[in-house]
């Protein structure tokens, strides 16, 4: 009884070593994921819905600094201690000059080639009945600029106010905002703050209303728009094909996005300066500058109508 009890241990021992082995072999011969340009251009040509998640490396190609990564600074600060509800409360003309600061270099920017591929894509797709849509977590508009029409802007726009008293959302290209912050926003570390009086920061002109506007953007410690989220949900519901363009699939918010889609076994191609990550679930993967990888990427087929 007891020899029967040790075997039928022993073998329950090896089914489950076998069971582990079995799936640890599962998990390590998942496919890396493919650079293969050619059979990427297969799969793009058959796809009528595609998802571009675009990220800070497309505005890195048109010169702008990648203020929400770990790394960025602006003056002294770390601008992840200023994007913060709590320093505009406790800064609002610290913050602002920030923002204005930010503003002007995206005003002066230019769409880059990897915004303008991608704009030219969704024009030339729709001639066809096929669909693209462009979701940013950029706020700096190069997208629109560069023609996208069908654009998420799941961090907002710094060309967008929000009063703080009444909530009213504006749009705003004015440069400068307003009069106190011209030539203001100094990125220097040794540039003094401008110490701006509150009443003299951008102010709501709706009805009189007068309020405190702050930049319409998603800040570090707050949610992201529910309204947009819903619509971003339904995009990646209904694409057969996801880009992640200058930034990482296991990089938060494409963290949340590119998973999901993967799950329903619709192909994801990462391009990236970096390396792919180990953990990626993309289908494909183009290592390089999105400049150069895009317009190949998404260049129309020789016998595409154009
Ligand atoms: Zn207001």
């Amino acid at each position: 009884m007891l020899i029967r009890e040790l075997v039928r241990r022993f073998l329950i021992r090896q089914v489950d070593c076998g069971n582990r082995v079995t799936v640890l072999r599962a998990l390590s011969v998942k496919p890396q994921p493919k650079s293969d340009l050619a059979e990427f251009r297969e799969v793009f040509s058959k796809a009528k819905h595609i998802a571009i998640i675009t990220g800070a490396g497309v505005s890195a190609e048109s010169g702008l600094p990648t203020f929400r990564a770990a790394s960025g600074h602006w003056r002294k600060w770390k601008t992840q201690d200023l994007a913060t509800p709590q320093a505009f409360s406790r800064n609002s003309s610290l913050v602002w000059e920030f923002y204005h600061y930010w503003r002007e270099l995206a005003l002066k920017a230019k769409p880059s080639a990897v915004h303008l591929a991608i704009a030219e894509c969704e024009a030339r797709l729709r001639q066809q009945g096929r669909a693209v849509v462009v979701i940013t977590q950029n706020t700096d508009e190069l997208h629109r600029r560069a023609g996208s029409k069908h654009i998420l802007e799941v961090h907002g726009s710094v060309f967008r106010t929000r009063c703080l008293s009444c909530g009213d959302v504006d749009v705003n290209h004015n440069s400068p905002i307003c009069a106190a912050l011209e030539g203001k926003g100094d990125s220097d570390p040794n540039c003094p703050d401008a110490d701006i009086p509150v009443g003299n920061l951008p102010r709501c002109d709706e009805g009189g209303c007068d309020g405190l506007l702050r930049p319409d953007v998603i800040w570090f410690g707050e949610t992201l728009d529910s309204h947009v989220l819903t619509k971003v949900e339904k995009e990646l519901d209904a694409c057969d094909l996801c880009l992640l363009v200058g930034t990482a699939s296991v990089v938060f918010p494409a963290a949340m996005f590119a998973p999901q889609v993967a799950s329903r076994g619709v192909p994801v191609a990462e391009f990236n300066i970096r390396p792919c990550s180990s953990t990626s679930p993309s289908t494909f993967y183009f290592q390089g500058p999105c400049a150069e990888t895009i317009p190949l990427a998404l260049a129309p087929h020789q016998s595409e109508p154009m």
